[in-house]
Order: C-alpha cells, then sequence, then structure tokens
C-alpha cells in the first residue's frame, strides 16, 4: 500500500469504526475516536484516528487533522497523568514502506519508561483484555 489509492472502507479501524469489532475505548466524541492498542508497544499505548475515512496525514481534510492533534494532545495528557510515564512518544506512519499497516489516518500515543525498550511496531502480540481495560479506565478518569 503505497501512499497512493483510494480509503478501503473494510480495513480494521473503520471496522472497529462500525462496532464491528471491538475496542477498549479510551475517548469518543462526534469526530474522533481513541481507543487502546491491542499489540500495545508499551503499557498504555493509545490510538486516536478521526471518523471520517482518510488514508493517512496526506490526504486528510486540514480542519480534520488539526482536531485530530488537539484530541491528540489532550489524550496524551491525560495517558501522562493516568500512567506518569517519563516520556511520550507520538508517532504516525504514512504509507507502508513508512511503516504504515493499517490504511485509516491514526496517532501513536506511546508511553515511554525509563530503561524500558519499547516493543515492536505492530509485533502480532495480543494485550489481554483485561489490562487493557484496566488501563483505559484510569486514563477515562484521567480526562
Ligand atoms: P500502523 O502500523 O498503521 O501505524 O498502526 C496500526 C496499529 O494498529 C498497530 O499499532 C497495531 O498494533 C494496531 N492494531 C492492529 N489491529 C488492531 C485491532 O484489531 N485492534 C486494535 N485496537 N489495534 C489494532
Amino acid at each position: 500500500m503505497s501512499l497512493d489509492g483510494t480509503y478501503d472502507y473494510d480495513n480494521i479501524f473503520a471496522k472497529i469504526l462500525r462496532g464491528e469489532i471491538p475496542n477498549v475505548t479510551v475517548y469518543e466524541d462526534e469526530r474522533v475516536l481513541s481507543f487502546m492498542d491491542a499489540f500495545p508497544q508499551s503499557k498504555g499505548h493509545t490510538l486516536v484516528i478521526p471518523k471520517a475515512p482518510s488514508r493517512n496525514l496526506l490526504d486528510t481534510d486540514p480542519d480534520e487533522l488539526s482536531n485530530l492533534i488537539q484530541k491528540t494532545q489532550t489524550i496524551a495528557a491525560a495517558v501522562r497523568q493516568a500512567l506518569k510515564p517519563d516520556g511520550i512518544t507520538i508517532t504516525q506512519f504514512n504509507g507502508a514502506p513508512a511503516g504504515q499497516t493499517v490504511f485509516h489516518l491514526h496517532f501513536h500515543i506511546i508511553p515511554r519508561y525509563t530503561g524500558v525498550v519499547p516493543g515492536p511496531h505492530a509485533s502480532g502480540q495480543m494485550a489481554d483484555i483485561g489490562e487493557l481495560s484496566a488501563l483505559a479506565d484510569k486514563i477515562k478518569t484521567a480526562l
């Protein structure tokens, strides 16, 4: 999947938005959904996605992007308050050669802990749902 192409309405995040695949939600409003990454690179790895369909940062509406990054900031602040990480990495990939694996725009919020090396990106190692729910509850409380 290069940068070009049409939006695939069967991508995993589109299915999550339609409620066809479950997710552990952190935050939702009319324009944005935030949920726990099912294959987290660190404890508290959270995703923030727009509800409007777009493949990546380049083909999204600028106003949607502005709203998305502002919500990402708010949720990152809640992750900070809830989980007390030593740092936070915010990432976003455009196109498969850049590392993108799900072709619906999203920001990653990856809490970083001193001395802990984050896991590999999209590793395929699924997290325990109970653990994700407990982390999401803490973040929700901080929001
Ligand atoms: P990308 O590689 O496109 O930047 O990021 C996609 C992210 O989605 C990865 O971090 C991956 O772990 C996560 N992911 C893939 N499938 C699912 C899923 O079914 N549920 C959730 N919550 N996250 C997923």
